[in-house]
């Protein structure tokens, strides 16, 4: 039941109507009996938003695009890696002062480390934004040999000279050879369902092929990587994990990653 005394968490991004955090939060609270609400907020003004999440007293808020590097200027203390990825993708109100964490990188490297060691393989990144650049920092902290291409060329070889990657244009990516490729781009994104940032010819048998786009779930590019015989990872993989580090965070509870992921699973399984 909401009342006085409930906490109020949420989501500031833009757009953020397809976000599927209400749904998993919500779930996560109701789970851990937590008198809590997780709304979504469509952010115009970062700087304002900020300033009312103090003053409101909202105790917690997932970031998410495009204001993960943004926010950071804005906040009273940032932790440490999230610092060295430059994206804060979780907001911890401590008695007034909002302090800025990353729980994607980890979130992101425990999928793959499902599938595949990332010690020594081939890693093709594809994306230069917050995500991607959560991502790149996983894959050097697990030892990986990075591969970093982007659409913009200069944000592309700033994350690539930050991590010590190689840098390849997007156009430039035919024969590059690769054991796992990341999709860290919003390319696939709805509503643009048809678009697939690799050409399927490039990708070959038993590559593990991770998109981290979840809206779709099944994207272009995973259907492709299917047909291709690589092994998949979709969006959810890290949605569910980025959040279970949200929830600690917040909570100083680790909940189980398996009923979240069947929560979202199942919400997809209602939209299509
Ligand atoms: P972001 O900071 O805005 O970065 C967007 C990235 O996509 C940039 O590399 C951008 O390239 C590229 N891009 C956008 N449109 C493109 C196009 N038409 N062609 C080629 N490249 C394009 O966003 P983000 O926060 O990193 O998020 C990226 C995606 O990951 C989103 O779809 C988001 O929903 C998803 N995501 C999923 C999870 C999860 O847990 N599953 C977590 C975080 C993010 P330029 O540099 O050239 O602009």
């Amino acid at each position: 039941m909401i009342d006085a005394q409930t906490a109020i968490y949420g989501v500031i991004g833009n757009p953020v109507t397809h976000s599927l955090s209400p749904m998993l939060h919500n779930a996560a609270f109701r789970r851990i009996g937590l008198n809590a609400v997780y709304l979504a907020f469509e952010v115009r003004n970062l700087k304002e938003a900020i300033y009312g999440i103090k003053a409101l007293g909202i105790r917690g808020v997932s970031v998410i695009l495009p204001f993960k590097t943004q926010v950071i200027p804005l906040l009273d203390e940032v932790d440490g890696v999230a610092k060295k990825i430059n994206a804060v993708n979780t907001i911890q109100n401590r008695d007034g002062r909002l302090i800025g964490y990353n729980t994607d990188w980890w979130a992101a490297m425990e999928a793959l480390e499902e599938k595949v060691d990332l010690k020594g393989k081939r890693v093709l990144l594809l994306g230069a934004g917050g995500a991607a650049r959560a991502i790149g920092f996983g894959l050097k902290e697990r030892g990986a040999q990075g591969i970093i291409s982007n659409r913009s060329m200069k944000r592309g070889m700033e994350l690539a000279q930050d991590l010590g990657f190689d840098y390849k244009p997007l156009a430039s990516l035919e024969g590059v050879e690769f054991e796992v490729v990341i999709n860290a781009t919003s390319v696939g994104m709805w509503p643009n369902e048809n678009e697939s940032p690799l050409p399927k010819a490039f990708l070959r048998e038993r590559v593990v092929v991770m998109d981290i786009v979840y809206h779709p779930l099944k994207t272009r590019f995973l259907r492709d990587a299917e047909d291709r015989g690589c092994l998949t990872i979709d969006g959810i993989e890290m949605l569910a994990r980025q959040a279970v580090g949200q929830l600690e965070i917040w909570t100083g509870q680790r909940l189980s990653i398996h009923p979240i992921k069947e929560d979202l699973r199942k919400e997809w399984l209602k939209k299509e």
